[in-house]
């Protein structure tokens, strides 16, 4: 296959804290399957983490972890380009460009905007209201194929279609415009506290995520006393929230279908059902906590991780923004 046909696969996480099972399922195991598919540019969205309040040395930290993270979850250095977003540049210089064709009222209108910005009070600032232009500039930047997100990123990847058809249409033939793709089970891994609300690192409420670094202990902790919903019967329903959730848990660790595990679990009790669920994301977690215990000793390899995606990624952006300058009547860059 040529280099121009090559698929692009482009996706990222931000560093705002550790990747939780949320994460696993909606993303970076689904992420590991396309490596085979084409180039793959997976981002570390540091940029993004400044959209809610954080802590400078944190943040640095995270960056670290995660690196450590992706690769414990599979995603090979040597056949996938793991980059910094801040160690790019051109990211925020198209975010501005698609920023001034993206009407007001349609970042006004996002979910996450809304969710996040509630959490905020008047503090809140512009960064969080203008980070679906930043998204878009992220993928479009690569030339993306496809996006591989959870289901709560559906919103903002159809905002970045529009607005590559809209660069497009406004000043000629540019970008790609990118295909989502949403894993068919775990797109939207619900928190264990609050069945309602989508599992977030950023949730206060740290007993309603199950972090892929949690101690076994932890997990079992966290798991059994997940919220659960009455009634007794270990079946999914709308009016079942909490069990529904454990139930998709438990189907993206085994590979089961849902109606499988019901059967499976026809008059047992929620306790006999929360300590097998338990025992799955256990066993499917050991061997990634091991792989990371070994990865993230080694920061001297992480940081040449990072060098060598952000070199590829560079590349890539440079061929593409020398156009966009152009076409949008930028002067050429000195370099
Ligand atoms: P934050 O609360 O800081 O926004 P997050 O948990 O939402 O953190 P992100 O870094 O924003 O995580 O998202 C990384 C990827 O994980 C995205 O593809 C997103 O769609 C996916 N994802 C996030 N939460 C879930 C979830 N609960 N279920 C499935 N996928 C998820
Ligand atoms: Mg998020």
């Amino acid at each position: 296959m040529s280099e121009e046909q090559k698929k692009v696969i482009l996706t990222c996480a931000q560093p705002s804290g550790n990747l939780h099972l949320g994460n696993y399922f909606g993303a970076v195991k689904n992420w590991r399957s396309y490596l085979e598919q084409g180039e793959c540019f997976f981002g570390i969205a540091n940029m993004h983490a400044i959209t809610m309040p954080y802590v400078p040395a944190n943040l640095r930290k995270s960056v670290y972890d995660l690196v450590a993270i992706y690769i414990s979850c599979g995603l090979d250095p040597e056949r996938c380009h793991i980059f910094l977003q801040s160690q790019v540049q051109g990211h925020t210089d198209l975010a501005w460009i698609l920023a001034c064709l993206c009407p007001l009222g349609q970042l006004e209108r996002m979910t996450q905007y809304k969710q996040k910005s509630a959490k905020q009070g008047d503090s809140v600032g512009a960064g969080l209201l203008y980070y679906p232009a930043l998204m878009a500039a992220d993928i479009l930047i690569y030339n993306a194929d496809a996006v591989p997100v959870g289901e709560d990123q559906r919103q903002h990847v159809e905002l970045t279609r529009d607005l590559a058809i809209k660069f497009n249409n406004t000043y000629s033939d540019t970008f790609k415009v990118p295909e989502l793709h949403i894993p068919t089970t775990g797109a939207r891994i619900k928190s264990l506290q609050d069945p309602d609300k989508k599992m977030s690192k950023s949730d206060s409420n740290q007993a309603g995520c199950v972090y892929l670094l949690d101690e076994p202990s932890v997990i079992r902790k966290k798991i059994g006393s997940a919220v659960t919903d009455s009634g007794c019967e270990v079946v999914a329903s709308e009016d079942k929230p909490g069990i529904s959730n454990l139930l998709s848990i438990m189907a993206a660790c085994t590979g089961k279908s849902v109606s499988e595990l019901e059967k499976e679990f026809a008059g047992q009790n929620y306790g006999v059902f929360k300590a097998a669920v338990a025992d799955e994301v256990v066993k499917l977690l050991a061997p990634i906590q091991a792989k990371y215990k070994e990865v993230s000793a080694d920061k001297a390899f992480l940081d040449k991780v990072l060098a060598d995606g952000a070199e590829a990624a560079q590349r890539r952006v440079n061929r593409l923004m020398g156009k966009v300058y152009r076409k949008v009547g930028f002067n050429e860059l000195v370099r």
